[in-house]
């Protein structure tokens, strides 16, 4: 499975909750996750990756930056983590 895949699959659930998934890149700075998903009442950041695949270190840096801040990243490399994300 592709990170693609995880991702189509991630944008269709979250629709179908009622929800929105928006992609994400900063401005002037690397390790924006690739997308924030929206829904009722919650954000959640969401890192994309094949299965398996590990984040990079800036990424991984990023994504503790934002945790301190409270923000809520999860990586997402199945569809397993998905379904946790819409629960
Ligand atoms: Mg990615």
């Amino acid at each position: 499975m592709r990170e693609r895949d995880i991702e189509n699959y991630l944008v269709n659930r979250v629709k179908a909750l009622g929800g929105e998934v928006r992609k994400v890149k900063w401005i002037g700075r690397r390790g924006a996750p690739d997308r924030l998903v929206m829904l009722p009442g919650r954000g959640i950041w969401v890192e994309l990756k094949a299965p398996r695949v590990r984040a990079q270190a800036h990424q991984i840096r990023e994504h503790e930056r934002m945790r301190r801040m409270g923000q809520v990243v999860f990586l997402v490399d199945s569809i397993e983590i998905v379904e946790r994300i819409c629960e």
